[in-house]
């Protein structure tokens, strides 16, 4: 048996949290099983776990949206035993059991393999949160925001998101402005690249539909207000990059921006991205994020530390990257 965190519901639909040993036999179906080895806590465990928006879709269900690990066992032609591979997304942690259990079994087309130097800690160290970072650098630049454009603001700065993307960013040679809610951070984030810091304020109070302009580009993890006023202070023909809700679901915006600016909002989603753009952006992960870096943005802990960080997250607690040590209690 191995231990698994399981999240289930009761008839009247109450939600509620536990350790239970389980079985390789109980696992949910897949052609391939892995020694789960390093995984994280994502904004989006903590929502699972602690059912604060509907997440889980399953019950009872294992939660866990990534992990990196061994191949086991498999039967996909893809894939052998003793294999490095990272998972994120597709549904794991949501619909199909997830990386907080000692073993998983997945889809093989799933997998991508675990990037040359780095260990299964490093990638967990990175994880969905920093996977994400680089889709929403890769979308910029692919909108033509090259450093000479000028500045890029980084919202949810000292949170996963916007850790991983302000190191990015930075290592690429950009300016970097970052806003947080926790002034007391401002050492970190210079420490990881940024050139200026904002007050997570400054962007969240009702602004004008049309702001001066101040950055070339923005990666968003906050969205609400924060974002409809990123987008309004960004310059002629530049582009937001938009991944989260750590600050709410809405978008109290006008067109201003999109019509006289010729702004654009540039989607990123890291669950159902394609192989091919994961294999790049993990590919980008080995060459454009420094290691130092990681180390610097990354708290280890061990399986029984995993409830406890869930609810950190929501309330807005976690520093840079948690990543958890399946080898640690
Ligand atoms: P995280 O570590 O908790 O970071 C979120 C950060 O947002 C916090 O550290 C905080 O930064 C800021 N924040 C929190 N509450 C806020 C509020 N009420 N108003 C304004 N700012 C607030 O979470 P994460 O793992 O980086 O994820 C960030 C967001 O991206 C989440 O919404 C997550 O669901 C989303 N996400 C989406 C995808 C995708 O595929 N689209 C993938 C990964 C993550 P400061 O303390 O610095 O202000």
């Amino acid at each position: 048996t191995f231990k698994a965190i399981l999240v289930s519901r009761d008839d009247d639909k109450k939600q509620s949290v536990a350790v239970a040993e389980l079985t390789e036999a109980d696992l949910m179906e897949g052609d391939v099983t892995i020694t789960v080895e390093a995984t994280t806590v994502n904004y989006k465990d903590g929502l699972a776990i602690t059912g604060k928006a509907p997440v889980v879709r399953r019950w009872p269900l294992i939660p866990g949206i990534d992990f990196a690990g061994t191949v086991l066992s498999s039967s996909h032609p893809d894939w052998n035993t003793g294999d490095h591979v990272i998972l994120n997304g597709w549904g794991v942690g949501e619909t199909h059991y997830g990386a907080y259990a000692a073993r998983a079994r997945v889809n093989g087309d799933w997998l991508v393999p675990l990037p040359g130097k780095m260990s299964a800690h490093d990638a967990m160290a990175v994880g969905t949160a920093g996977y994400t970072a680089m889709l929403c650098v890769m979308a910029l630049e692919s909108h033509g925001i090259t450093p000479e454009r000028g500045p890029v603001v980084v919202t949810g700065a000292a949170g996963g998101v916007g850790s991983v993307a302000i190191s990015i960013l930075s290592k690429l040679g950009y300016h970097v402005i970052a806003s947080t809610g926790r002034s007391a951070e401002a050492e970190y984030l210079t420490g990881l690249g940024a050139a200026e810091i904002i007050s997570r304020e400054e962007l969240s109070a009702p602004g004008k539909p049309l702001g001066k302009e101040r950055w070339a580009g923005g990666v968003d993890a906050v969205g609400s207000m924060t974002l409809a006023n990123v987008l309004s202070m960004t310059s002629y023909g530049g582009a937001v990059a938009a991944c989260g809700l750590a600050g709410g679901m809405d978008l109290p915006a006008t067109v201003a921006p999109f019509i006289l600016r010729g702004v654009s909002l540039l989607g990123v989603d890291s669950v159902m991205a394609p192989k091919a753009l994961r294999l790049e952006a993990w590919k980008r992960i080995g060459s454009d994020l420094d290691l130092g870096k990681l180390k610097a943005l990354s708290t280890t802990i061990g399986f029984d530390g995993i409830i406890d960080a869930a609810h950190d997250i929501v309330e807005g607690k976690v520093r840079g990257r948690l990543v958890v040590d399946m080898q640690r209690a």
